[in-house]
């Protein structure tokens, strides 16, 4: 099981590049998923990174994992070039559309299906195979069993985690409505709303049911382990965390030790 860490700027990436087998981060030429204060500030900061990373024998992605205009495209298109021109090994995307035009326009790299794009199944990673995709991201929310057509794959497809405690949608990532690119407790779909006197929210589920999940993923053999660009000073422990959870489900443990020791961990509290 190989780490993937997500990086907001050069001092993370000095951290991480020891530490994490690959990187990743966004730059403020490409829309992605997080708001823009975790992108980088530029290319040129990408580039020292893209850098800094090869020397350690580490690829560093960029996410470009937003759904992008038609219109849009012919600007992402330079984006996705000055990023590899930079030193990027690859990126992480979700539209079906900027796909085609890449592959339209025969710029070859290594692309990792974001979790956004919602893959439940092994048709829907043939058509994204099909435009050129090498890994995928499960959605967090796709249980083990059902994703264990995509996990076993034939099609060459590598799969990717998320190490979630902090970055579960209590709708589906991707397809919420309520999800904006404010910072993480200010989101809709995390807020309270009151009405009539009573309080109303959308809850996470319970945490041994994540948990359950991670572990299942985890001993079904999942290829990466991704941690988000998320929580920058709590990210050291997470990793330590995640690689600990790693090695205990791919060393038999029951679901129950997991269990114990990821709450011993304090999982939930990162
Ligand atoms: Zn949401």
């Amino acid at each position: 099981m190989r780490t993937v860490v997500g990086i907001t700027d050069f001092g993370e990436a000095e951290l991480f590049a020891r530490e994490a087998d690959e990187l990743y981060c966004g730059v403020p030429a490409l829309a992605n998923h997080r708001d823009g204060q975790r992108n980088l500030k530029d290319f040129r900061e990408l580039g020292r990174i893209a850098a800094l990373a090869a020397r350690h024998g580490k690829p560093l992605l960029v996410a470009a994992n937003e759904v992008y205009e038609p219109r849009a495209y012919r600007a992402a298109i330079a984006g996705l070039r000055k990023c590899l021109a930079a030193g990027a090994a690859g990126f992480i995307v979700r539209d079906a559309g900027l796909l085609r035009e890449m592959k339209e326009r025969g710029l070859k790299t290594e692309l990792v299906l974001s979790s956004l794009a919602l893959c439940f199944n092994v048709e829907t990673l043939k058509f994204y195979k099909e435009l050129g995709i090498s890994r995928v991201v499960l959605p967090q929310h796709l249980d083990v069993r059902e994703a264990a057509g995509i996990l076993k794959n034939r099609l060459g497809v590598k799969t990717e985690v998320f190490y979630f405690p902090q970055s579960f949608c209590p709708n589906m990532d991707g397809a919420c409505p309520y999800h904006t690119l404010a910072p993480r407790r200010q989101q809709n779909c995390r807020i309270t709303l009151r009405s009539g006197g009573r309080d109303y929210s959308m809850r996470k589920p319970p945490e041994e049911r994540m948990l359950r999940l991670l572990y299942g993923y985890l001993k079904a053999g999942a290829d990466y382990l991704k941690i988000s660009r998320d929580d920058p000073e709590k990210k050291q422990r997470v990793l330590s965390m995640a690689r600990r959870a790693s090695a205990l489900a791919a060393g038999g443990a029951s679901f129950d030790k997991f269990l114990i020791s990821s709450r011993r961990w304090g999982w939930h509290e990162v």
